[in-house]
């Protein structure tokens, strides 16, 4: 949310938006002057509805967010145009092998802005006591990365698509394993 307060804000796209809990956040920031919601799950989009109220909501706020139904690995004219797309703590839920064609969806066809990324960061995960026999923290993620890993995947989409980024991390900053979420902000 302070990343997007920090790029100025604007039309907003927060992608894999799940429940909604960025959506309601990004809703309450005046700098942002409307909100699109994707994610592929209908269950998820209901359940954001339902956090969002908007069938309750005025009109006036009701203009300002839309949430649609769409997969992050196909090109999707719906997410073009925008000044910031958000992705948090979705890239782990994408299978390694189609991250590529995200990219492309991404950073080639929507080509907002500015995107700002979130992901755990792995290294942090030796702080945690109970994760199960894969070692990550949620049984949909389909990989964690550690900080080196984040920051080559970054200089991958800078030299394809021409983004500039600034890495930093989520959470408190542990002396060797560094934060427990990482955070990239692309900027075109
Ligand atoms: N951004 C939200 C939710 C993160 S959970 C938050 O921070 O609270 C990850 C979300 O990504 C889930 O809602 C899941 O349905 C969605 N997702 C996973 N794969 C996707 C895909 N291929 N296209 C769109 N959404 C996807």
């Amino acid at each position: 949310l302070s990343a997007v307060r920090s790029l100025g804000g604007g039309r907003v796209v927060d992608l894999g938006c799940g429940e909604g809990r960025l959506v309601e956040q990004l809703l309450s920031e005046p700098a942002v002057s409307e909100v699109l919601g994707v994610d592929v799950s209908i269950s998820a989009l209901e359940r954001a509805e339902k956090r969002l109220r908007l069938d309750e909501i005025s009109e006036r706020r009701r203009d300002r967010i839309r949430l649609v139904q769409g997969a992050l690995t196909y090109t999707d004219d719906r997410i073009t145009g925008f000044d910031i797309a958000t992705v948090a703590e979705v890239i782990e839920h994408l299978d390694a092998e189609r991250l590529d064609v995200f990219a492309d969806v991404l950073f080639a066809h929507a080509a907002p802005a500015a995107v700002v990324v979130t992901t755990p960061n792995r290294e942090y995960n030796a702080n945690f006591e109970r994760l199960g026999a894969s070692g990550l923290r949620h049984s949909d993620h389909r990989f964690e990365w550690t900080r080196a890993e984040f920051t080559a995947w970054a200089e991958q989409v800078r030299d394809r698509f021409g983004y500039q980024f600034e890495r930093s991390g989520i959470g408190p900053d542990d002396p060797e394993l560094g934060p427990p979420t990482q955070m990239a902000v692309f900027r075109r």
